[in-house]
C-alpha cells in the first residue's frame, strides 16, 4: 500500500528531511583526520534532540546508534564507534534519520576525510550525479523502473556497479514505507509514479564489483572486493513536471565549501 501525501503532510516531511541536512551540515564542520565515528554520532544526536526531535535510526530493529558511518569498503550501516579514528584519504558516508512532528527525515552523504584519490573523488561525485538522475525521473506519469533506470544507467557506463541487495524506499509517518525504491532497473517498467507519493532514493555505488557482505555484527555491509563503495540520498515529493526536493545538499555543502 503507498500512501499518497496531502500538501501539509509533504511540509512536514520537509522540516524533518531538512533537519537531517542541518545535522549533516554539523558534521561537514568536524569531519576531518583524527575524529572518530562516535564524535559525529554524538554531535548528531545531541544537534536533533536539540531541535525538537528524535533520531529515527536509534533502537530501529535494534540499531544502537543515530547514524550510520560508513568507511571506505563500508557500504551501509557501518555502527558509529570510538575505535573508528577517522584518518586522510578516507571516505565516510553518513546516513542520518530524525522522527519530528510525526514524519520522518532520512538523507546521506559521503564525505571526503582530508584529501582523497582522484579516482575515489570521481566515485563519489558520479553517484551524487546518479542521484539526481534518478530525482529527475520522480515525476507523475514515469514508472519506478524509469527512476532505477536512470541511477544504473549514469553509473555502470561509467564503469562503477549498483548495489541490489539495499534499496530506497517510500517514507512517511515510518522511515521505510511501501514502495521499495530499487537503484536499477527497466524503463517503463514498475508501479506508475504519482504526485503525493513520497520517496527517499538512495544509490549505493561500488567502485569495482557489485557483491557485498555483511559482517558479522549483523549490520556492518562491506564490499566483497574490499574496494570503496559511496552513498548518497534524498527524500522527494513526486509532482507534475518536476520533483519536489525536500532534502537539501546545499545547506550541506555551503559549508563543505568554507572549509
Ligand atoms: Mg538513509
Ligand atoms: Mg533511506
Amino acid at each position: 500500500m503507498i500512501f499518497l501525501k496531502t500538501e501539509e503532510e509533504i511540509e512536514l516531511l520537509r522540516e524533518s528531511n531538512l533537519l537531517v541536512c542541518k545535522t549533516l551540515a554539523e558534521l561537514a564542520k568536524v569531519i576531518q583526520p583524527g575524529v572518530t565515528t562516535a564524535q559525529l554520532d554524538k554531535l548528531a544526536e545531541e544537534f536533533i534532540r536539540d531541535n525538537g526531535a528524535i533520531p529515527a535510526f536509534k533502537g530501529y530493529c535494534g540499531f544502537p546508534a543515530s547514524l550510520c558511518t560508513s568507511v571506505n569498503d563500508q557500504v551501509v550501516h557501518g555502527i558509529p564507534s570510538d575505535k573508528v579514528i577517522l584518518k586522510d584519504g578516507d571516505i565516510v558516508s553518513v546516513d542520518c534519520g530524525t522522527f519530528k512532528n510525526g514524519f520522518v527525515g532520512d538523507s546521506a552523504y559521503t564525505f571526503a576525510v582530508g584529501e582523497i584519490s582522484d579516482e575515489v573523488k570521481l566515485l563519489l561525485e558520479t553517484t551524487k550525479e546518479s542521484l539526481f538522475k534518478g530525482i529527475e525521473q520522480a515525476v507523475e506519469g514515469r514508472r519506478l523502473g524509469d527512476l532505477g533506470y536512470a541511477i544504473q544507467n549514469h553509473c555502470e557506463m561509467r564503469g562503477y556497479s549498483v548495489v541490489r541487495e539495499f534499496v530506497g524506499h517510500g517514507v512517511g509517518r515510518k522511515m521505510h514505507e511501501a514502495p521499495e525504491v530499487p537503484n536499477y532497473g527497466s524503463r517503463g517498467r514498475g508501479p506508475m509514479l504519482k504526485t503525493g507519493m513520497t520517496l527517499c532514493i538512495e544509490p549505493m555505488i561500488n567502485l569495482g564489483k557489485r557483491d557485498i557482505i555483511v559482517e558479522r555484527d549483523g549490520w556492518t555491509t562491506r564490499t566483497r572486493d574490499g574496494k570503496p563503495s559511496a552513498h548518497f540520498e534524498n527524500a522527494v515529493a513526486v509532482a507534475k513536471g518536476k520533483a519536489d526536493i525536500l532534502s537539501d545538499f546545499t545547506i550541506i555543502e555551503s559549508v563543505l565549501n568554507q572549509r
